[in-house]
Order: structure tokens, then C-alpha cells, then sequence
């Protein structure tokens, strides 16, 4: 667990247990909540992009958990209905980008135990292996150095697990808060000798894995763009451009309507209101960010900036409960408003 989760883990549990978030979630919890994840793995393995990771012991005791508590599990659609329909009970729907290929082998097993419907969001670039997934190789080599030089960035030590994982964290965020940082990624991947394609290709669900993931009565298949870009760096018709065609190429693999969107990355720098106006016209039903909130009726108007609740790999109860009842958005934004969209 890095610092600024550590300090949040620890506020969560004051808040669990100081009967504080009892009195926030009356305003904050909202109707439901769509979790997010990325790959799921094996309880024992060291990942460097340990963000990506959640491991599959823990989503179980996730999913378990919420039985216990009588969430509902519901199929995005239903979640959507439920905007407009309300019901008693609290649901929560998952969703996993990318389309990494251990959501078929790891995740959908775990998701099978407990009914569990779920949404993967696939990028065409991990199915075809075309996808400049910088943040793989970023991973690769700080797996396999115990030092890193970035141009303009700096040098990382990460000789051992939690230096690798912050290294990890440290050069990730720099590249959001600037894509120019770029170039110089690829060029110190280069010159290790690392192969993009080749760690997609260990990644990635394959057409025939898509197929078989999309005919699974607990899954839904949404759109993720072509190259998974920062959409907002783009100009109108490439972001068009994405949308549409990687659309397409979902539709043309599994035989089925994709009616639901994700923006990569899904931060304030990567999409907002231009990205959901085009999602809109495009005809996608909803899309999602990576913006941390819950959801509320109001969402009925912002159907293409949908937020979602990141689940970690370091969920306990106290960070769970806090997360479901919606305390997140309240520590974010100092108990501003509760309702989130672009
Ligand atoms: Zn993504």
C-alpha cells in the first residue's frame, strides 16, 4: 500500500468506526454504485503496476461480502433502470477495462460463484495486439531494473517490491499530468529492449476469448475505443474516429449491439463534456469515467459521464464500507456536492 492509500485506509476506518459515515451516507451514498477494476490476478503474484491488479481472493471476499449485505448484483442495464425506478435495496454493477484476458480466466469464475453480472470494456488495439500500451512496458521495466532513468523525469530506485510499485505509481501519474513525457518512455523502453506487442500479447483477451466472454449470460461487452488514447488530446474526428470504429469491430466479433462506453483513463485531463456529447451522438446508451462518485437519479441527465468507484487490491471492510456508502466523493470534495459528472 502506497502513503496517500495508507492515509486514506486509515481516514476510512475512522470513519467506519466513529459512526461518522452513517450520518455522510444519508447524502452521499445515492442509489448505487458502478465498481471498477482492470485485471484480476493470482493471490501470490507481484505486479509493479499493482493499480491494475486486484487479486482474485480479494474480489471474491468483495463479492461475498456485498451478498452478505444484501446488495444487489445487477447487469449494467438494470442499473441504469434502477436510475429511473428506484427499489429498496442498494446495487452495485462491476465493470473491467481494457480487455485483459484474465477477466475470462480469473475474474469470471469468481463472478460465476456469486451471480455476479459484469461489463468488460475492450479496446480493439488489446485484441488485435496494435494497442501502444506504454504502461506495460513501463511495468516490464521496472520488473526488470533495480534503477530507472526517465529523461526529463528523473532517476527511479526500485531494488524491492514497494519501491518497484511506487516507481510504478510515481511515473504513471507524471505521464497524466503530461503526455509530452512520452516520447522519452518509449525511446528508455526501446533501449531495453522491450516488446509492447509482445506483453500485450500475454495480456490480452484474443478474438476467439472475446467471443467466448460475450456469449456468457453474466457479461456485457462495451466499447473502449481502437487505440485507447486520451481522448481529450484528439481532435473531434479521431475521438469520432475511435469511438465509432472500435464500436464496430466489438459488434462485428460478438454478434451482439455494444451500447455502452468507457473513456480511457477517464481522468478530468482525458475526457469531458466534447467526448460525452460525441459518445451521445454516436448512439452509445451510457459511458463511464474514472471520475469517483456514486450514482443519483440526477444521473439520468449525464448518462455519457457516468463516475465509478475504483476497487483496489488493498480492500478491507473499513475502506469497502466507507467506498459503498459513497464517503469517497465526500472526503474528495470536502463534503461538496454529491452528485458527480464531467
Ligand atoms: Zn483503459
Amino acid at each position: 500500500m502506497s502513503l496517500p492509500e495508507a492515509i486514506k485506509s486509515a481516514v476510512y476506518t475512522a470513519a467506519h468506526f466513529s459512526g461518522l459515515s452513517g450520518a455522510l451516507a444519508a447524502r452521499y451514498r445515492g442509489r448505487g454504485t458502478i465498481f471498477a477494476l482492470h485485471s484480476i490476478v493470482d493471490d501470490d503474484e507481484f505486479h509493479p503496476d499493482h493499480t491494475l491488479r486486484c487479486p482474485a481472493g480479494k474480489l471474491e471476499w468483495i463479492l461475498r461480502r456485498l451478498r452478505q449485505q444484501r446488495f444487489d448484483l445487477v447487469t449494467f442495464d438494470e442499473a441504469i433502470e434502477r436510475l429511473s425506478t428506484p427499489v429498496a435495496r442498494p446495487f452495485v454493477t462491476f465493470t473491467f477495462d481494457d480487455g485483459f484476458a484474465d477477466n475470462l480466466t480469473k475474474a469470471l469464475p469468481g463472478m460465476e460463484k456469486f451471480a455476479a453480472p459484469f461489463t468488460v470494456y475492450v479496446s480493439t488495439g488489446m485484441v488485435t495486439r496494435e494497442i501502444d500500451a506504454w504502461w506495460f512496458g513501463l511495468a516490464a521495466l521496472i520488473r526488470s531494473h533495480d534503477d530507472v532513468v526517465i529523461p526529463g523525469l528523473g532517476r527511479f530506485h526500485c531494488a524491492d517490491a514497494p519501491s518497484k510499485q511506487r516507481a510504478y505509481v510515481a511515473i504513471e501519474a507524471a505521464v497524466h499530468k503530461n503526455f509530452d513525457l512520452l516520447p522519452a518512455i518509449r525511446a528508455t523502453l526501446a533501449d531495453a529492449g522491450i516488446q509492447i506487442r509482445a506483453l500485450v500479447d500475454s495480456e490480452a483477451l484474443s478474438e476467439e476469448q472475446l467471443r467466448t466472454l460475450s456469449a456468457h449470460p453474466l457479461v456485457t461487452i462495451g466499447g473502449h475505443t481502437t487505440t485507447h488514447p486520451n481522448l481529450a488530446r484528439t481532435t473531434p474526428a479521431t475521438a469520432r474516429w475511435e469511438m465509432a470504429q472500435n464500436r464496430a469491430f466489438l459488434e462485428q466479433i460478438t454478434g451482439r449491439p455494444v451500447n455502452h462506453n468507457a473513456y480511457p483513463f477517464g481522468h478530468s485531463g482525458a475526457c469531458g463534456d466534447r467526448e460525452a456529447e460525441i459518445c451521445r451522438t454516436l448512439g452509445f446508451r451510457t459511458a463511464v469515467t474514472t471520475r469517483s462518485g456514486m450514482l443519483f437519479a440526477e444521473h439520468r441527465r449525464h448518462l455519457h459521464a457516468l463516475p465509478r468507484i475504483c476497487l483496489t487490491r488493498d480492500e478491507n471492510p473499513s475502506t469497502l464500507h466507507c467506498k459503498l456508502n459513497g464517503l469517497s466523493r465526500a472526503f474528495n470534495s470536502r463534503l461538496g456536492h454529491p452528485v458527480v459528472a464531467m
